[in-house]
């Protein structure tokens, strides 16, 4: 997905208010003609782990109309993770991957140095659509490395009390993702079949943030519910989490990223400069590559303030 937006703006939040974790509001965005609701990055918080960017969509209807449709956009500096809960999306990418993504599954793009890709609900789509898109950040180390496409039909699980722990990426629950990261990091969908309360197992080098996809819940004692996300600072070895039947959430976490995060439009770099380079190559063509099978124009750039961007 792209962030559509000219930079990426966010959310006025407060500040940690003495509960254990601190909670925010996302704001909503658009992507196309899909709603978004962007719960990550925030004006105080860039990062948590090396997850940099966290777009929540749907559930929605999408019958009978064009649904999701991003043309050719590039990327670098960032691992793309998409997540459907419902409904398929086709990806296809300058590597010349093309694979359609269902619930349950992980398309994960590894754009290094620089990728293009397109996602769009395919022609015959399913009625509804409902997922999440996430961006994780290369350390500074890997950032330049080749750009790359996986996809994994299937991940590990793990049950606990009456949660369905799915593994996407880093193992949490006794389970381990194959996916590929380049830092210490968890990504994790708990599917509750029941109303049900249990004690997750954390790493305590890890933050952590938590949200709600589906139906209502609780994490170490805060209400939540789809639109806000929890962070829990590092050093917490457990938490409680609780959730309604049916109710899904999603949990991510990691070392802090110790490096900063610049971001614009698509890009994800350390310094400005990776982000007016990557622009100007996205307008000139060559680094990113073109997209096999896709029918119409790519995504312009919005137009970069350098002076801004510099500040
Ligand atoms: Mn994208």
């Amino acid at each position: 997905m792209s962030t559509a937006d000219a930079d990426v703006t966010v959310p006025d939040t407060p500040g940690p208010d003495g509960r254990p974790g601190e909670l925010t509001t996302g704001r909503v965005a658009r992507v196309g003609d899909i709603e978004v609701r962007r719960l990550l990055p925030l004006r105080h918080r860039r990062s948590v782990g090396a997850w940099c960017f966290v777009d929540h969509y749907g559930p929605t209807s999408v019958d009978g109309v064009a649904g999701m449709q991003v043309p050719p956009h590039p990327h670098i500096g960032l691992q793309t993770v998409t997540w459907l809960l419902d409904g398929n999306v086709l990806h296809r990418d300058s590597l010349g991957s093309e694979q359609m993504i269902r619930p349950g599954q992980l398309n994960l793009m590894t754009a290094g140095r620089g990728i293009a890709h397109s996602e769009e609900s395919p022609d015959e789509h399913d009625p509804r659509l409902h997922g999440v898109q996430l961006w994780l950040a290369l350390p500074e180390a890997q950032r330049q490395v080749p750009p790359a496409f996986e996809h994994h039909p299937e991940l590990p699980s793990a049950g606990l009390a009456g949660f369905e722990i799915t593994v996407f990426a880093g193992s949490l629950a006794g389970a381990q993702s194959p996916a590929t990261v380049f830092s210490p990091v968890v990504g994790a969908r708990l599917h509750a079949g029941r109303d049900t309360r249990a004690q997750l197992g954390l790493d305590p080098g890890f933050e952590h943030v938590i949200f709600m996809v589906t139906g209502t819940g609780e994490a170490a004692g805060t209400a939540l519910a789809p639109g806000s996300l929890l962070y829990l600072p590092p050093g917490r070895d457990q938490v409680t989490l609780a959730a309604a039947g049916g109710a899904g959430l999603f949990l991510l976490g990691g070392t802090p990223l110790n490096q900063p995060v610049v971001m614009w439009w698509n890009f994800v770099g350390t310094t400005p400069e990776d982000i007016i380079d990557a622009a100007r190559d996205w307008s000139q063509g060559g680094r990113f590559g073109e997209i096999p099978g896709y029918q119409g124009k790519p995504l312009p750039a919005p137009s970069l303030d350098a002076v801004r961007l510099r500040r």
